[in-house]
């Protein structure tokens, strides 16, 4: 956690409009980097939250329980995760495959030459010993004890109302004030926001304000009229139908998977007493109805009541305008196949709380909307690479992806992909570094479909051997590991210390 330091510049209190996952992450995160700031989070319960965003990536508790100092007990007790060690693609030529937040394709096995993506042709299973224990249903390695090892590039699935309830109390803990009040009107002056008005009669001010509000986007949107950067033109899907069902007796698995759907895919997130489905698909492609039915189809057990989400892919021209950031859905949003948006807003929340630190002036808001414009724009052309090489299945809709799709300011890390395969020159044609995915992410996705390259050249002899030996070894050190159930029980046993 970084010590008591407080803002230098003239932002004293901030106010956050807002208390889903973005406004609470948001003002958790200041009070804690900046001490001296005061807090204030207001949240209309009329208007309610998202209750999507149940998947994080491995940043997710390396800032709450890190960064944030967030005891892990306590975390565990009241929002209830379950571990998700990377995504199961029902995708491509090969039709499955793991993504996880370490190496694969990019790293060799000791005395390798060539990395590991070469030997790929046929089988891309236990290149690391996650993949290894995400394929056999396994979770965390065990030490001498028979104990999980729970440490390393780990994620979360959280039930979006636990993960509110919870980031509420922590964010009351840590000095947030939180208000219950329903914005009506927005007074703007020459630097952004002057004062805001509610529903109850109050009148708010601040040195600064986070929109936090969601798509609604209340303060950057609504009021300040910050242009938006639309992706439609490049990621097609524009809503979800969202719907699950009580466990029973389902293995608890220790990934999400995206599974390829006729107009676009469909996510399973496991949560410890639920499962959670939503089909993400493109509306110009299909009806609500017959999206419905085809996810009703192919998860006959949906208990709830299947709601559909409208959403629109892309992000604001600035984050920062004025006195206002924009964090969370109001800043922007990438459809969530690869589960970015939490990610986002603790990217966001952190870069703002070291701006601020330095006085949150011109040219940190520069710096700042540099970093969040490129981040959002890099997810965009990510997400591009997973739609540009589906070739499962022979849609409409997939067919347009196929044709359709650009793949943006990472198209020549592709283009040289195509002559050289998983090599490591491939570095020198990522657009800017550092940047979020590394090699790694792209070549993930590339293998991990087949997707073709030109020059195989020559492999030095034993390579293909070291290969070998090297997932023999991967598999051995798996063989003890622990699911998931066991994993959960072990943390709330007695005598269990993090
Ligand atoms: C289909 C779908 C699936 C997703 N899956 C994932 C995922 O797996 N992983 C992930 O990281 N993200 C995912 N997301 C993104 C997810 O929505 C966000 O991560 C996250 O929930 C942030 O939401 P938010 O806080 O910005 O907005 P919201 O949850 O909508 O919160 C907005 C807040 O603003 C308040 N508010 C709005 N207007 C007013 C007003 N006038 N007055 C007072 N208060 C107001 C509301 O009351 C609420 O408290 C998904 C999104 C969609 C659409």
């Amino acid at each position: 956690m970084i010590g008591d330091i407080d803002a230098r510049g003239s932002v004293r209190k901030v106010l956050v409009l807002g208390g889903g996952s973005a406004g609470l992450l948001a003002g958790l995160t200041l009070k804690r980097m900046v001490p001296g700031l005061e807090v204030e989070l207001v949240r209309s319960s009329e208007i309610g939250v998202i209750g999507v965003g149940e998947g994080t990536t491995a940043l997710f508790p390396a800032h709450l329980f890190g960064e944030l100092g967030i005891p892990k007990e306590r975390f565990y007790r009241e929002a209830e995760p379950t571990w998700k060690q990377g995504i199961r693609f029902l995708w491509g030529e090969r039709g499955d495959y793991f993504y996880d937040f370490g190496f694969q394709y990019d790293a060799k096995f000791p005395g390798m030459e060539r990395a590991a993506g070469y030997f790929c042709d046929e089988d891309c299973d236990d290149l690391n010993e996650t993949c290894a224990m995400m394929r056999r249903g396994k979770v965390f390695l065990t030490g001498p004890l028979g104990r999980p090892l729970i440490r390393g590039e780990y994620a979360f699935h959280i039930e979006n109302a636990k993960l509110v309830g919870c980031l509420e109390s922590l964010a009351r803990e840590a000095g947030v004030e939180l208000a219950e009040d329903l914005l009506e009107g927005v007074e703007t002056g020459e630097n952004g926001v002057a004062r805001l008005h509610f529903a109850s009669g109050a009148v708010r001010e601040a040195d600064f304000y986070v929109d936090a509000s969601g798509f609604r986007a209340e303060l950057i949107g609504k009021a300040l009229g910050e242009g938006f950067k639309s992706f439609e033109g490049g990621l097609f899907c524009d809503r979800a139908v969202v719907g699950g069902w009580e466990r029973t007796d389902e293995p608890l698995q220790a990934y999400t998977v995206a599974e390829t759907m006729d107009s676009g895919w469909c996510w399973k997130i496991e949560h410890e007493h639920y499962i959670n489905r939503g089909y993400v698909y493109s509306s110009p492609f299909v009806s609500d109805d017959e999206a419905l039915e085809e996810f009703l189809r192919c998860n006959p057990r949906v208990s709830s009541e299947p709601r559909v989400v409208r959403y629109r892919s892309g992000r604001r021209e600035r984050s920062w305008v004025g006195n206002v950031v924009a964090i969370g859905n109001a800043s922007g949003f990438v459809e969530p196949l690869e589960a970015t948006a939490l990610a986002q807003i603790i990217y966001a929340s952190k870069w703002l709380s070291l701006m601020l630190r330095e006085g949150g002036d011109e040219r940190g808001r520069e710096r700042y909307n540099d970093l969040m414009g490129k981040a959002w724009d890099e997810i965009r052309d990510f997400l591009a690479y997973h739609y540009k090489f589906n070739t499962l299945r022979d849609t409409a809709f997939w067919r347009h992806c196929r044709e359709e799709t650009s793949l943006g300011d990472f198209a020549g890390l592709y283009e040289m992909y195509r002559e050289v395969g998983p090599g490591p020159e491939l570095v020198t044609a990522l657009p800017f570094h550092p940047n979020i995915y590394g090699i790694e992410g792209y070549l993930a996705h590339l293998v991990g479909m087949r997707v073709p390259y030109r020059v195989r050249g020559e492999v030095r002899a034993g390579d293909r051997e070291m290969f070998e030996r090297g997932r023999r070894r991967v598999r051995a050190r798996v063989a003890a590991a622990v699911d998931s159930v066991e994993a959960l029980a072990a943390i709330r046993s007695e005598g269990w210390r993090f």
